[in-house]
């Protein structure tokens, strides 16, 4: 199924583009370094649910921004 909430999903902290890890089932926020739990296919953007968590795949030119 293709999740499209994904794109207008964002950190409920900083309100930054989250990160898709579609192996870990979670959304990271770079910015917080914490990740939010995907359960059942619905992320859980609770800052009770965030873990500490951290981009290992970051690369410069990864993502294409899209406005
Ligand atoms: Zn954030």
């Amino acid at each position: 199924m293709d999740i499209r909430l994904l794109d207008i999903l964002v950190c409920p902290l900083c309100k930054g583009q989250l990160r898709h890890d579609r192996a870990a089932h979670l959304l990271g926020c770079r910015t917080d370094r914490l990740s939010f739990p995907i359960r059942d296919g619905i992320p859980v953007m609770l800052e009770s649910e965030a873990q500490p968590w951290q981009d290992e795949t970051e690369a410069p030119a990864a993502e294409t921004p899209h406005a």
